[in-house]
């Protein structure tokens, strides 16, 4: 940049450039308009709140908040709009005592200032005082009128970020949107349960909660009565804090932190230590790499508590968040100890991955138990049951191009704790083998090769019914198209369910619903943080899936038919994921180790 001599070159912005780029910090997308307007109408003291989404194909093109709260004066709806005008604190000490969600004065202001809005609202208890009808559009007042209207407010906010073409082309999907719409619901409706919502998308009604003053009816409510069931409740009280709320039994688990929910003082909000210290809670009770379910409502001191961080009051600044996290974690692990944590043989998360039995039988007669099996438990001769069903699934595929191989031959020598094949090469090396790895390999090119021809699907005997939260649905509904191109087949089932028809052949023939089911799972929580495009996605994830898993003890004969095949990979070193398939020792290696020279 240039700058001539006396000649100033800064100026002072006009206020509506400022209002725009402020509106940038707290309304970022639909979510946010949703969530401010939401959190004002529970300020405002409602029992009903009505959330009423309009879009068309591409983007969501109105948004209108109802509420019966105690409304505005003609006065006050005017002042609304004024940025860093707010009824809820005089001064900064106030914040170390705030009972209400919002303070900041800023919402209305940044809404109005990158959209047109339309408000409607009438005190409570005005009687024969008209309402107010305020319309405001790239936050210029157009309208002023006294107009009849119920007690309550009303907001309708239309073409948003019309004036901000940058931060329109940000936006996601319509359907990655409506999923943050509804993560964000979800934490509010759970963080005031006297509080009844519903929500409605192109007038279809989408999500309910009736008032209650048990947070379990709005999780049964949100989730469905089968997560309740593994729910255990958690209640702990502590000198500056209570932990009340339900987390699962280790047996309901997640890939990652998503339904990790927790409310601080009535705040939904969003804290890695916290959801550090509930899955410490744990202990050992979980998978390395699973997470659990937990609605956690905390009542922390608000001295403790800093709201003030966030334009949008996502994060939360706590002091003696060490002794926090501890309190957590030790109200979770007390809340695990005092329960039978067995699951019930006939819950339906057991159910759900026992064979049919017409399989089981099929099976067994091709693999008689042999004297020597005999002595094996039974969970061992299902697992070589299906492992070798998982393999002839492999094997029989065709369209495999031969190419040379990137191995050399390999005889398998053993195998150790499930997990690795021992082998011998004909160069005269020992190589170790990650069944699970190399089966994923295998299974991952398989599925490729088919994406290039046509995909091939098979029916299931029984169609698998899937029960998604409306967040879920929305995710689901994106990878539709890409996962029937894989050879699923899956269509809406009305509600909340949807039904699986069809499974990609590679994975076999596995009629197990609770595999399908962890399967779409791991498809969802995939799609809303991953980076890869959604085939690459649904590949890995079939091919992880229909892998053998680590852990399982396979025959030696087993293990030779997974080496021949990762020999017939394009790329047979590494998994889709990267990790090593394969790693040799040369007798130079070896002797070098045993310091043989
Ligand atoms: P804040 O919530 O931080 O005070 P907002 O810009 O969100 O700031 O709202 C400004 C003011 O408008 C609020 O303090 C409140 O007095 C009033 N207001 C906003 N929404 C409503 C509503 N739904 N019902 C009643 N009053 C409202
Ligand atoms: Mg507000």
């Amino acid at each position: 940049m240039t700058r001539e001599p006396d000649h100033p070159v800064i100026h002072i912005l006009d206020q509506a450039t400022v209002n725009k780029i402020a509106a940038g910090e707290v309304v970022e997308r639909p979510a946010s308009v949703v969530k401010e307007l939401v959190e004002n109408a529970i300020d405002a003291g409602a029992h009903s709140i009505r959330i009423e989404l309009s879009a068309s194909r591409e983007k969501i093109t109105s948004i209108r908040i109802t509420d019966d709260g105690c409304g505005m004066s003609p006065a006050d709806a005017e002042l609304a709009f004024v940025p860093h005008a707010t009824s809820k604190i005089a001064a900064i000490r106030d914040l170390d005592t705030i009972q209400t969600l919002g303070f900041r004065g800023e919402a209305l202001a940044s809404i109005a200032a990158v959209s047109r809005v339309t408000l409607v609202t009438k005190q409570q208890g005005s009687g024969a005082v008209a309402g107010t009808k305020i319309v405001i559009a790239g936050g210029t007042v157009k309208e002023t009128a006294g107009i009849g209207a119920p007690e309550g407010t009303s907001i309708l906010v239309e073409d948003l970020f019309y004036n901000t073409p940058a931060r329109e082309k940000f936006l996601k999907s319509i359907n990655t949107e409506l999923a943050q719409i509804h993560t964000i619901m979800e934490g509010i409706c759970l963080s005031h349960p006297e509080c009844s919502f519903r929500l409605f998308y192109n007038n279809h009604e989408q999500l309910v909660t009736d008032r209650s003053t048990r947070s379990l009816d709005t999780i049964a409510r949100l989730y469905g009565s089968d997560t309740v069931k593994h729910l255990v409740p958690v209640d702990l009280s502590f000198p500056i804090m209570t932990v009340k709320g339900y987390i699962s039994q280790p047996s309901l688990t997640r890939k990652d932190t998503a339904r990790i929910l927790v409310i601080i003082n009535g705040r939904f909000i969003s804290s890695p230590l916290i959801s550090g210290a509930v899955r410490a809670g744990y202990g050992t009770l979980l998978a390395k790499d699973r997470f659990p379910v937990a609605f956690l409502l905390l009542r922390i001191d608000t001295g403790l508590v800093d709201v003030n961080v966030h334009p949008t009051k996502k994060q939360v600044r706590l002091s003696r968040e060490k002794e926090i996290a501890e309190a957590i974690r030790k109200a979770v692990s007390e809340a695990l100890l005092s329960q039978d944590l067995i699951p019930a043989a006939d819950s339906p998360v057991q159910a759900a991955v026992s064979p049919p039995v017409m399989l089981d039988k099929q099976l067994a007669y091709t693999y008689p138990i042999t004297e020597a099996a005999a002595g094996v438990s039974e969970s061992t001769h299902a697992g070589t049951i299906d492992s070798d069903q998982r393999l002839r699934q492999t094997e029989l595929l065709t369209g495999i191009p031969p190419v040379p191989s990137k191995l050399p031959a390999i005889e398998v020598i053993g195998e150790f704790g499930g997990i690795y094949i021992l082998g011998r090469t004909d160069t005269g090396e020992l190589v170790i083998i990650d069944q699970h790895a190399a089966h994923e390999r295998i299974l991952y090119e398989q599925v490729l090769l088919r994406l290039k021809g046509e995909h091939q699907s098979q029916e299931l005997i029984w169609p698998v019914i899937l029960h998604r939260t409306p967040k879920e649905r929305s995710i689901l509904k994106d990878l539709l198209p890409a996962l029937s191109l894989e050879g699923f087949v899956l269509e809406e089932f009305g509600g909340e369910t949807f039904i699986v028809r069809a499974i990609p052949v590679v994975l076999g023939r596995m009629e197990d619903a609770g595999i399908i089911d962890e399967i779409i799972s791991d498809l969802i929580s995939d799609a809303a943080t991953g980076t890869v495009n959604n085939r690459e996605r649904i590949t890995r994830v079939i091919a992880c899936r229909g892998a053998i898993k680590a852990g399982t003890v396979c025959s030696r004969e087993q293990c030779q038919r997974i080496v021949n095949h990762l020999r017939l990979t394009q790329n047979p070193y590494t998994c889709p994921h990267g990790r090593p398939t394969i790693i040799r020792f040369s007798r130079g290696d070896l002797d070098a180790m045993f310091k043989r020279t």
